[in-house]
């Protein structure tokens, strides 16, 4: 049984009346780009095959009621209290799909909300970093913006999403899982600037390459809305403030020598982080056009490291999962989500899942750690009407799934501040959302670091990177994650 069968079994246990349609959002894993969201950055993340469904059907008046597969308490509000409602709060998770209800109204002032019975089920594990959240608020939003005419597009449902999260339930959350649980595009990631919400699909290829992204579940729960999420958010403001930038992504790698000076270790560490962490979703787009998956890997380790070591906020769970798919064979790994708990990914070849799987069970078994859920993600379509036949509007969710491509939503990233991190890209010909033209592509010069020993010696410094004659380069390693680094801060 799909997500899609069991909310159409849960609507029919509700109502007689024939369910308007079936619409479906998947949750998404994130390549890179962590706690970048909100401080306006880069981020890369995938819709994965996983999907959060929810059946509807009209009701003759004014009354929503939300069901779920997930919990046995449903809750029912009529339109005209649904604003009381939702600022009293302690909707528990119907705080969701209602404030999804209760944010497009306000968005879409021109539509007509009328009463609903909403049944939703979902495939995708909740509280895993997976964002079952965007997948609950991406089904409803699609559902709602046909079923009241609300006409809004993609990228606006995705805002509507985040309104109804940050607002509704009370979670700070930024709006990378929205976009990505929208946008989704099979066989790609969606690159999308968080201040201009310009986007573009990004090939990832990892079929072709013959590789896979495992992820595993460690079974540790996190909570958004607690202290540490709320902590780093407030770091970042400061390390802004103290620069007087609106957020962090107007800095760059550059400047950090400067916030080394004027912050204090926690806030530099918090910053430094961010930074450098939008450096690297750049470059990794970079390297993925001009070089494919396999260029990505020591990338992906090196945010999991300036996650556990400037953001701190692994927990010694993915700390060992990163570790052990590493000494598995993994091209790369890292902590995915906001942290504190939730799940890694590692990419590796599809022939090493199961070794590398066995070998992350052992580790956590021998570690006296819960045994972790362990499971590959495909990068898939976003959200869509899967059940019934309206004709499709131009703001309607339920048309083809977009190709891939270059889509520029929002008119790219702006000129003033920021664009320092795409430098590089500027330089090879304008914005880091154009594609790289497939016959111009070489090894960006911007990620050296993105290949592994055996794809790109480097002679040292400066030095020729094609002298070394392939027989005598370094036979591959085994990776490993690279040790913790020491606290204090460079000279
Ligand atoms: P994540 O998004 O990483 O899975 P969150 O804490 O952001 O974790 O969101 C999980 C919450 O979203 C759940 O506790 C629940 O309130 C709500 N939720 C997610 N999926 C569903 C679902 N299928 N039915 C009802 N509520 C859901
Ligand atoms: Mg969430």
């Amino acid at each position: 049984m799909t997500a899609v069968d069991d909310a159409r079994a849960l609507l029919a246990s509700l109502t007689d009346a024939p369910p308007a349609g079936v619409w479906s959002a998947p949750g998404r894993a994130n390549l890179i780009g962590e706690h970048t969201d909100y401080n306006e950055g880069f981020v890369l993340p995938f819709a994965i095959a996983q999907r959060t469904a929810a059946a509807v059907a009209l009701r003759d008046d004014d009354l929503i009621r939300v069901r779920s597969t997930f919990s046995s308490t449903g809750v029912d509000v009529s339109l005209a209290d649904l604003d009381a409602r939702i600022a009293a709060g302690g909707l528990d998770w119907a705080g969701y799909p209602l404030g999804v209800a209760w944010a497009l109204r306000a968005e879409a002032p021109d539509a007509t909300p009328r009463g609903l019975d909403i049944a939703v089920a979902s495939e995708v594990p909740v509280g895993a970093g997976l964002s079952s959240s965007a997948a609950i608020e991406g089904a409803v939003a699609s559902a709602l913006n046909d079923l009241w005419d609300a006409g809004r597009d993609k990228v606006a449902l995705a805002r509507v999403g985040r309104i109804a999260e940050n607002d509704a339930v009370g979670a700070p959350t930024g709006i990378m899982d929205q976009m990505a649980s929208m946008l989704g595009v099979a066989d790609a990631a969606t690159f999308l600037d968080c201040r201009t919400l310009a986007t573009r699909p990004v090939a990832l290829g990892f079929a072709e390459a013959g590789l896979q992204i495992l992820v595993i579940d460690t079974l540790v729960e996190h909570a958004h809305s607690s202290g540490g999420y709320r902590e780093r958010r407030a770091s970042c403001e400061k390390g802004a403030a103290a620069f007087d930038v609106a957020a962090l992504r107007d800095l760059g790698v550059d400047d950090l020598p400067r916030a080394a000076e004027i912050l204090d270790d926690v806030t530099f560490r918090r910053v430094r982080h961010i930074v450098t962490e939008n450096q690297r979703v750049l470059d990794t787009v970079a390297a993925l056009d001009a070089d494919g998956p396999r260029a990505i890997g020591d990338l992906l380790t090196a945010s999991h490291v300036s996650m556990r070591d400037d953001f701190e906020i692994s927990v010694p769970e993915l700390d060992l999962a990163v570790e052990t798919a590493l000494s598995s064979g993994a091209l790369g790994a890292r902590m995915t989500g906001g942290g504190f708990g939730g799940a890694a990914i590692a990419l590796l070849d599809s022939e090493l899942v199961p070794a590398a799987t066995e070998a992350v069970l052992a580790a956590f078994a021998a570690a006296g750690f819960r045994r972790p859920n362990i499971f590959t993600v495909t990068p898939s379509e976003g959200a869509r009407r899967d059940v019934g036949g309206r004709p499709t509007g131009p703001g309607s969710v339920s048309g083809a799934s977009p190709r891939l491509g270059r889509r520029v939503v929002g008119g790219g990233p702006g000129r003033r501040g920021g664009f320092r991190l795409g430098l590089h890209l500027l330089r090879r010909g304008g914005s880091p959302f154009r594609r790289v033209p497939p016959s111009t592509r070489r090894r960006s010069a911007a990620a050296p670091s993105a290949r592994g020993p055996a794809d790109a010696p480097r002679a040292g410094p400066g030095g020729p990177r094609s002298s070394v004659r392939p027989e005598l380069r370094p036979a591959p390693r085994r990776r490993a994650v690279p040790a913790r680094r020491p606290r204090a801060r460079p000279g």
